[in-house]
């Protein structure tokens, strides 16, 4: 069965020899460097539960007939997405930050519809080279990163109006057997903590950019691709070894720049080659794949949250008050109406060409748009009902300290029988998902990952019948038409 434990991939990861750097120094192991550690846990976490609860972290592959991770799988059915939205809310719950599995899955189910839609425009035979390519993903159990967003330069510019060329990744030169590429992606997902990247292009094309249209597939070890790491706030906290201080003791999200400086790529990994009238069609898909997975993955962190929440309520003895209460509740509408959105989208997923089913896009849309803005008002009533001490709460070594520990366990003791150190480890993991590492997952990727608010205002705007809403408005008032 082409399972790897959680322990194998961490091996894996290990020997990966991929090119690292944090914070200026190369990392020969990410798993055991502090800052990156807690990264690969949640990436291993995906691995843990296919071990452990197989029947929502696995499915059978279409292609083989085996038994796989369902972060490797092709959607076949609406069932299949609210399987997915269901078992990322999951790790939501268990990890609370990005567990960056699913930017690769959605990448993946995308570049399989479009590779398709491509041959049958072209003659060229991209859908089963990449069918060759996910078999390999699929039996080694591996996780290709989803590479899409490129630095962009200067955004009034098409790719080929940049003064430097490099700002969008683009093909340099064909080679024999293959072709040299460069350029860099930005805000890449688990980038250092997968076997393979995953490469899109991140924008609609026109013929002028037909270089810019490439995707392909490479080893995260190959020569010329170098992973820098991303900070986060309080990500240094990692680095104390003052366990009850740091909020989530586990797990934590990550991102990188990815570099690739003339690269090469060869033929049977290049997935789009200038056919760049497909380069927007394949951004519109995955975006909207990875804007319903948005609706499991943060609705799970907004669990562990309100759980949080809740919990500190009770030590501190406001969970009694109406005030408190109604709070509570308004989280809770508000997580859930996300998920709800997310599960819409999943059910009303429709056939693509390809026979892998995809999100119905509008739904998707706005279940993102949501996501740009919930998770701000449940982190702030979080810390409403948290109160000032969530940011004024002394450290750990104070209340440890010989002489003034007495003093700090005396004044932030609540309830009888919870102690000092109880009420700090709930006060920090609500400020590591409100202000620390996990607010980049939980909120500014909430905002700009899978594109910024505007670009699902774009598509809701497109997706929306308008026209059919109106004809009913007139008719009801008794108008044929307008004018
Ligand atoms: Fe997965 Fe959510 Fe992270 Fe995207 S933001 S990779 S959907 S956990
Ligand atoms: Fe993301």
């Amino acid at each position: 069965m082409p399972l790897m434990s959680k322990e194998e991939y961490l091996t894996s990861l290990r020997q990966l020899g991929h090119r690292v750097f944090i914070q200026g120094r190369r990392v020969e192991s990410i798993p055991d460097n502090p800052i990156s550690g807690p990264g690969a846990m949640a990436m291993a976490e995906t691995y843990y539960q296919a071990e452990h609860a197989p029947d929502l972290f696995t499915a059978r592959s279409h292609l083989t007939g085996e038994t796989i991770n369902r972060f490797a799988h092709i959607q076949q059915n609406p069932e299949d997405i609210i399987k997915k939205v269901i078992m990322l809310r999951e790790m939501g719950r268990r990890t609370a930050c990005c567990f960056q599995r699913c930017a690769g899955m959605d990448a993946v189910n995308s570049v399989y519809a479009i590779t398709y839609d491509i041959d049958a425009q072209y003659d060229t035979k991209y859908h089963e080279r990449f069918k060759d390519f996910l078999k390999y993903i699929q039996n080694r159990d591996i996780v290709p990163a989803a590479c899409m967003t490129d630095s962009k330069g200067d955004r009034s510019l098409p790719p080929s109006g940049q003064a430097d060329k490099d700002q969008y990744l683009h093909m340099v030169e064909e080679v024999k057997g293959g072709v040299i590429v460069r350029g860099a992606k930005l805000h890449i997902t688990g980038g250092v903590n997968s076997h393979e990247l995953l490469v899109m292009p991140t924008r609609a094309l026109r013929a002028e950019d037909q270089d810019y249209a490439i995707a392909f597939a490479v080893p995260a070890e190959t020569k010329g691709v170098t992973f820098v790491y991303g900070r986060q706030p309080s990500d240094t906290r990692r680095l104390e070894n003052r366990r009850p201080d740091v909020g989530n003791l586990y797990f934590g999200g990550c991102e990188a720049l990815v570099v690739f400086d003339d690269v090469f790529v060869p033929e049977d990994r290049i997935f789009m080659k200038g056919e760049y009238p497909f380069a927007g069609r394949l951004v519109e898909l995955f975006a909207a794949n990875h804007r319903t997975s948005y609706g499991g993955c943060k609705v799970g962190v907004g669990d562990v949250l309100i759980g949080a929440t809740a919990a500190i309520a009770e030590v501190q003895g406001t969970d009694q008050a109406s005030h408190v209460k109604d709070k509570l509740a308004e989280m809770i509408h508000l997580n859930e109406t996300l998920h709800g959105t997310a599960l819409a989208s999943a059910a009303r997923g429709r056939r693509t060409p390809s026979g892998s089913c995809a999100v119905d896009q509008l739904l998707a849309n706005v279940c993102k748009l949501n996501i740009t803005r919930f998770p701000f008002e449940i982190s702030r009533l979080a810390q409403d009902i948290a109160g000032g001490l969530l940011v004024t709460l002394p450290s750990i070594e104070d209340q440890e300290h010989p002489e003034i520990g007495g003093y700090v366990k005396k004044y932030m003791t609540g309830k009888a029988g919870v102690s000092s150190e109880q009420r700090m480890r709930l006060l920090r993991l609500i400020e590591n998902i409100t202000l620390g590492t996990g607010a980049v997952s939980y909120l500014t990727e909430s905002i700009h990952g899978a594109g910024s608010p505007q670009a699902q205002k774009i598509m809701i705007t497109r997706l929306a019948d308008v026209a059919g809403a109106k004809s009913c408005a007139l008719s009801l008032c008794g108008l044929q038409t307008l004018v």
